[in-house]
């Protein structure tokens, strides 16, 4: 199937009321995971890599080989940059064949976010890339250097930026914050609810590490389409090196240390396909 547009992958999800994976990558080893468990699942995959990780994985090294990953594919695969915050960086993620972007404009005040966003939708649509945009503002960082304050999204908020810009998917505030959560987070399903009540275009869970199989499966019944995962198959990857290196000792050779990788990476992927419900759905996303 390939690489295909996010909003192939998320119109299908609507129709069949399931959740798909937006899993964050930082290295070849990440990718290959990824999508040997979306395969093996026969699931859609959404492979992203968010703006503030450009730093340790560079978009014009990392971007062409998720994207030849993804034309590779035998699932329905779409790349997405996450949090995209400057023009230049989401022109280059365009350029580079990415089919879809964010732009995160929840900093702004609402009128210049809306119009940002309008812009972006404007620029992306010439790639027939989807563009997903938040408002309200999720809580903490997406690399974890600050403590944003979580701004519940509101009803009204979501439905101008639905009006006004022409965006196709929207990422909502809801008790939702990057990183791990501290305890058991507040998720407003109710909030959510009223917000699905109002707008048509699916609906994106940021900060899906740490959120139990119940709630995720809640957001879901409520109109959740899209869920970022990125801390936890950072931690399963990282995990599984110091578990070999617990039991087995120091690698003797890089090639284990990389298998390890792709088998971290492989198996968050799978757990988290499985609680979204995507999985066996690859062969019903169909191109329109
Ligand atoms: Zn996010």
């Amino acid at each position: 199937m390939g690489l295909v547009p996010m909003k192939t992958i998320l119109s299908q999800a609507e129709e069949g009321n399931y959740g798909v994976g937006s899993f964050s990558v930082a290295n070849m080893e990440m990718v290959m995971g990824a999508v040997q468990a979306a395969e093996e699942l026969q699931s859609p995959l959404i492979l992203q890599v968010a703006e503030v990780r450009l730093n340790h994985s560079p978009l014009h090294l990392l971007g062409p080989l998720m994207v030849a990953a993804a034309r590779k594919s035998d699932v329905p695969v779409a790349v997405h940059l996450d949090h995209g915050m400057s023009t230049p960086v989401i022109e280059q993620a365009l350029e580079i064949g990415f089919s879809s972007v964010m732009y995160d404009g929840s900093h702004h005040e609402l009128e210049t976010n809306i119009e940002n966003t309008a812009r972006i939708v404007q620029r992306a649509e010439k790639y027939g890339a989807t563009v997903e945009a938040e408002i309200g503002r999720v809580g903490g960082s997406e690399d974890g250097s600050e403590n944003i304050e979580m701004q519940l999204t509101s009803v009204g908020d979501a439905e101008r930026m639905e009006k006004e810009t022409g965006l196709d998917a929207l990422a909502v505030a809801i008790g939702n914050a990057h990183g791990m959560y501290k305890g058991e987070p507040d998720i407003r399903v109710d909030r959510l609810r009223e917000i699905k009540a109002c707008t048509s275009v699916p609906l994106v869970l940021h900060g899906g590490s740490g959120i139990s199989e119940r709630v995720f499966q809640q957001c879901i019944g409520a109109g959740v389409r899209k869920i970022n995962v990125a801390t936890s198959t950072f931690n399963q990857v990282t995990e599984q090196v110091n578990d070999t290196f617990a039991s087995k000792g120091a690698y003797q050779n890089y090639f284990d240390l990389h298998q390890d990788e792709v088998k971290g990476a492989r198996a968050n992927v799978l757990k988290h396909m499985n609680i979204f419900g995507s999985a066996g759905k690859a062969s019903e996303v169909k191109m329109k």
